[in-house]
């Protein structure tokens, strides 16, 4: 890689995303990255060869969030197999999932 570049920020469901270009010597062409407001990639699995539109990034971070919640008290990743627990009082743009360790019915 010989150079990376932070495209655009955009906010999406209170979710800040990062859209990085990445210029490469030896391949033709680009790639982008997006990653999430804490650092972690949405393309993880494979970078994309063109710029995503709104809706791309929306749809990425719906997967996102299917596939991977943590915890808004102690950062734990929650498993998938979990019934999902939301902490109906967390302010809008906020993550709202709680595990089931900290999980309290006054959350409810
Ligand atoms: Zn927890």
């Amino acid at each position: 890689m010989t150079s990376q570049k932070l495209l655009e920020k955009a906010v999406i469901d209170g979710e800040t995303l990062h859209v990085v270009r990445s210029t490469w010597r030896d391949a033709a062409g680009l790639s982008f990255d997006v990653y999430g407001s804490d650092g972690a990639g949405l393309t993880d699995d494979r970078s994309l060869d063109y710029r995503p539109s709104l809706d791309d990034l929306r749809g990425l971070l719906e997967q996102a969030q299917l596939t991977a919640h943590f915890c808004r008290f102690c950062g734990k990743q929650i498993p998938k197999t979990d019934p999902p627990r939301i902490v109906s009082m967390a302010d809008n743009g906020t993550n709202p999932w709680c595990c089931a360790d900290c999980w309290d019915d006054r959350l409810w």
